[in-house]
């Protein structure tokens, strides 16, 4: 393309709220043939809400005033669902020592002199719980799409939680313009496998990675690029190295700093339509200028 059709493209995509930030994506982006999409905060609207509080030889405040405590200092999204649904029910969370954040696991901390910990199957399997007690109901949870997390407390298993995060209203005329365009759709996720499966299901996704940790998104942009030319859509800390790996790296404005200056293209409202918007604009402006 010539520098002025790409200035008129850049231009008009700005003007739809699709930033160029290196004006080469305008032509990597034109052949593109897979879409991969973080889910948590990019085809969901990333603030989830807790649905589902089950406990195990305690008292169900006690458990959830404990749980938040440990949750406050977290900048987790799911953090902030657990301590807002303590925060609902007039718990004050408790101070915490020791916290720790164990990035695609979960978190850890004393409270009250008792030993917290909270998060997903894998962190309970790397502390030596068994949750298979709580096996049927983490599994109904995920085919509602809901997260399962499980809380310890003193070294027991005392709690199955979920959470919720809806769908972003624009997703799902998304995903049919890129489906529409011949595009695949691919979800990237920390999340368990069997929520992302029943979301991407809803939204008609062809492929799931589930249960990556952060630094397998790279590894599963890797493998997608043998397919053909890979754009990733992401917001997160955690997906930055992925939107640095791919053919186009394309980040949520509403997201973190480090993921914006990882990508090619920011989508400024965090809309998706913007994507099939952008490679839309690529075609039109190298088919101009042939
Ligand atoms: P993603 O952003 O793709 O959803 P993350 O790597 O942030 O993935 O998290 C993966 C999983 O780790 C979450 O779905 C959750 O089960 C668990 N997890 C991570 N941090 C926390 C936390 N602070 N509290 C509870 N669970 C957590
Ligand atoms: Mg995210």
């Amino acid at each position: 393309a010539t520098p002025t059709s790409i200035m008129v493209g850049t231009g008009r995509a700005a003007e739809l709220g699709v930033l160029f930030r290196k004006g080469e994506a305008l032509q990597s982006l034109r052949d593109v043939q897979v879409v991969a999409m973080d889910k948590t905060g990019t085809l969901t609207e990333g603030r989830p809400e807790l649905t589902d509080f089950e406990v195990h030889g305690i008292a169900p405040d006690e458990a959830l005033s404990l749980i938040a405590a440990v949750e406050s200092p977290s900048e987790h999204p799911i953090a902030a669902a657990i301590v807002a649904a303590a925060r609902a029910k007039g718990l004050a969370p408790a101070a915490v020592a020791g916290f720790e954040a164990i990035p695609g696991f979960g978190a850890r901390g004393q409270v009250q002199g008792r030993e917290v910990a909270v998060g997903a199957d894998r962190y309970m399997a790397k502390l030596g719980l068994d949750v298979a007690s709580f096996a049927a109901t983490a599994e109904r949870l995920g085919q509602q799409g809901r997260t399962p997390l499980y809380a310890a407390i003193d070294g027991r298993l005392a709690a199955v939680i979920a959470v919720s995060d809806p769908v972003k209203p624009t997703t799902p005329s998304a995903i049919a313009a890129l489906h529409a365009m011949g595009l695949k759709v691919a979800m990237i996720t920390g999340d368990n496998r069997r929520t992302a499966e029943a979301i991407a299901r809803t939204l008609g996704i062809d492929e799931v990675v589930a249960e990556v940790l952060p630094e397998g998104k790279v590894e599963a942009i890797a493998r997608l690029k043998h397919k053909g030319r890979v754009a990733f859509v992401g917001d997160g800390i955690n997906d930055a190295p992925a939107l640095a790996a791919a053919d186009v790296g394309i980040a949520i404005g509403t997201g973190t700093d480090i993921a914006i200056e990882s990508a090619d293209v920011v989508l400024m409202s965090g809309d998706l339509k913007g994507v099939p918007t952008a490679i839309g604009l690529s075609q039109a402006v190298i088919r101009n200028i042939k």
